[in-house]
């Protein structure tokens, strides 16, 4: 866009006029964002083509705690080294996806968080625990999902 003898600190606030009159939304521009992504179950990439790296809405419950139960974690090597050492919660996807997703209450974070950082949960328990947050995640998405349902048309 060329606005000759503009200040380069009007540039921005001009095209957003423009933008408006010609009906857009007329969003200011941001300088940067910042995105942080949550990796698969198994710590790679989340693909639909790596089918136990992610959770989909329609899958059975056991096939979702079984993705769960089989997830990399950020625990140590031997139920000792975690008792003595701590898990690792920033390295761990099932830590993220309850960060990201299943825990709303940032002092439940924090329990899980200091839990798993001074040993005394162990993965196993920790999965158990996300397993359950996420099926009732998804028992509460697949009812909404089916109360809508009637007003779609294919
Ligand atoms: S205890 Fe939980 S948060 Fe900590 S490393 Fe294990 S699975 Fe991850």
């Amino acid at each position: 866009m060329d606005i000759p003898g503009s200040a380069c600190s009007d540039v921005s606030a001009i095209a957003r006029e423009i933008e408006l009159s010609h009906g857009g939304f007329g969003f200011f521009t941001p300088s940067s964002t910042y995105h942080r992504f949550i990796p698969g179950l198994q710590g790679g990439k989340m693909s639909s083509s790596i089918p136990e790296s992610t959770i989909t809405f329609q899958e059975p419950d056991e096939a979702v705690r079984k993705k769960i139960m089989a997830a990399f974690t950020g625990g140590r090597p031997t139920l000792a080294e975690q008792k003595e050492l701590g898990g690792e919660p920033d390295k761990c996807p099932l830590f993220l996806l309850n960060l990201f997703h299943m825990v709303e209450d940032d002092s439940e974070l924090d329990e899980i968080r200091n839990r798993c950082l001074s040993g005394e949960m162990m993965c196993g328990q920790c999965k158990k625990e996300t397993a359950e947050r996420v099926l009732e995640f998804l028992r509460d998405f697949r009812g909404k999902m089916d109360a809508v349902e009637h007003l779609v048309s294919l």
